[in-house]
């Protein structure tokens, strides 16, 4: 997998991808869950702004726009 493979060979860049990937949160429109974007198993650096992504909800199971944010602004 992607990460493993820059956990293994960029150690330190590594840590802030899941820094940073721990702010990004991904919530569903239809139950609310959040999870946080590294746990879902993305990574997201050096991004800006609010996107919405198509995707699975792990609570819910049903398909829909996923909201991809960052807290704290
Ligand atoms: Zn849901």
């Amino acid at each position: 997998m992607f990460r493993h493979f820059i956990v293994r060979f960029f150690p330190r860049f590594a840590e802030r991808c899941e820094a940073e990937s721990r702010e990004w949160l991904i919530q569903c429109p239809n139950c609310g869950h959040e999870v946080s974007v590294w746990d879902a198993g993305g990574i997201r650096y050096k991004a800006r702004g609010t996107v919405y992504r198509y995707g699975k909800c792990s609570r819910c199971n049903e398909r829909h726009m996923l909201k991809v944010y960052r807290w704290g602004g």
